[in-house]
């Protein structure tokens, strides 16, 4: 029972209590692996640490808060509110697979996240026939016939990395439920976060997050998180965490909660440096196309206003030139790090056909549009001006 609704006071306090002994007002890091009985199976609920964990209690239930709202199952019910949380963000995604039975249908977005695409494709497809197609859900009419009655998961994410597309999250939940009515629903909602994007409240089931990014949002922690707000779901889920046991650990659940705690007032900063930056590159002689959500000359615009509060601080761009130009735009930046990863504090570059989109296929990479022009930038939270500045700096270097 809250007493208040607002996002930006549920990041503080969401799901949490003060610490029963000693009233410390963030839970301890609660190292031990296991816990004393008072008489055989008598005990306050916590038995040993990989099913049960007070300081991932903690996390798990700030993001089923967040994510969930209103819906949130009651911790009366279920002790982490549909939250769970685990080792990485594709520790995640393969404890959803595990949902799911020996040749069952996949239908997945052309443009996810190339771990995803690799977890899917090199190990699922074999290890569990999963029969897997890739569409490009921004149009529906592929979506739509794409899915079957034999439909079994859904995988969407929006937006989508590094292109920027946006599905309509409402209107894919509606159509999966009408011709797939048995196929789990899941958003990978890393992109926007919760402050931007709430796929529960648009009829998914499943809200999955590598918290390594915008959640943790210090570049300090790998982790992932997964949301229902059905507690026949969450029941299936709990048994798979820890059966499958890639559960987060006591130091980064508190890394992660931690890291929550801040999580509106640098979505803020990002959105708002996201959308300054995008406009400032989109008038720079040396840029050919500027790709964010916040901008008119995005396809997805409208929708994207419709389902999002703001754009976050990654912006896709192609640099005039070629690789050359590229190139040297990467080694000219000097407040931009080049890494991999995106949604820390610290503002980021990366060149995805070299670095993070590696791993797909050529062919795959160019359908998709990811050429050798393409960078993607994670703007942090410095002062904006900075990073203009540093943009202004590089691109004149390179051109
Ligand atoms: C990083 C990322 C993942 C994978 O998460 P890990 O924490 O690295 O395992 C999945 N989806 C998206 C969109 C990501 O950016």
């Amino acid at each position: 029972m809250h007493h208040y609704d607002n996002f930006d006071t549920k990041v503080i306090h969401a799901g949490q209590h003060p610490d029963p002994v000693t009233g410390a007002v963030m839970p301890p890091i609660s190292v031990a692996s296991t816990y004393a009985q008072r008489s055989p199976g008598e005990h306050a609920g916590f038995e040993y640490s990989r099913s049960h964990n007070p300081t991932r209690y903690a996390l798990e239930r700030m993001i089923a808060h967040l994510e969930a709202g209103s819906a949130t199952i009651d911790e009366k019910d279920d002790p982490s509110c549909g939250g769970f949380a685990f080792a990485s963000g594709l520790a995640a995604t393969t404890t959803v697979l595990e949902l799911l039975d020996t040749g069952d249908e996949v239908v997945c977005m052309d443009d996810v996240y190339g771990g995803t695409n690799r977890l899917f494709s090199r190990v699922a497809a074999r290890s569990r026939g999963l029969k897997i197609k890739y569409v490009d859900m921004t149009d529906l009419n592929k979506l739509g016939e794409a899915l079957t009655p034999k439909t079994k998961l859904v995988w969407i994410e929006t937006p989508t990395n590094p292109t920027l597309k946006i599905v309509d999250l409402a209107a894919a939940a509606k159509l999966t439920r009408s011709k797939s009515s048995s196929a789990i629903l899941v958003c990978d909602n890393t992109f926007a976060s919760p402050y931007n994007q709430r796929p529960l409240e648009h009829g998914f089931d499943v809200v999955m997050h590598s918290a390594t990014k915008y959640l943790g949002g210090h570049s300090d922690a790998v982790a992932g998180l997964l949301v229902v707000n059905d507690l026949a779901l969450a029941q299936k889920v709990r048994f798979h965490q820890n059966a499958v046991g890639a559960v987060l650990g006591p130091f980064e659940s508190y890394m992660v909660l931690r890291g929550i705690k801040t999580l509106a007032i640098r979505m803020e900063r990002h959105n708002a440096t996201g959308q300054r930056v995008a406009e400032w590159l989109s008038k720079h002689a040396g840029v050919e196309q500027v790709v964010y959500p916040g901008l008119p000359s995005h396809p997805q615009h409208a929708l994207a206003k419709k389902q999002m509060k703001g754009f976050t601080g990654m912006i896709t761009f192609f640099i005039k030139g070629g690789l050359p130009e590229a190139r040297k735009f990467l080694e000219t930046v000097r407040v931009f790090a080049l890494a991999e990863s995106l949604g820390g504090v610290e503002s980021l570059v990366d060149h995805p056909a070299i670095m993070t989109h590696a791993s797909v296929p050529p062919e795959q990479r160019k359908a998709l549009g990811i050429s050798d022009t393409l960078i993607r930038l994670s703007c942090g939270i410095e002062n904006c001006d900075d990073l203009i500045a540093d943009l202004e700096h590089a691109l004149a270097g390179a051109g």
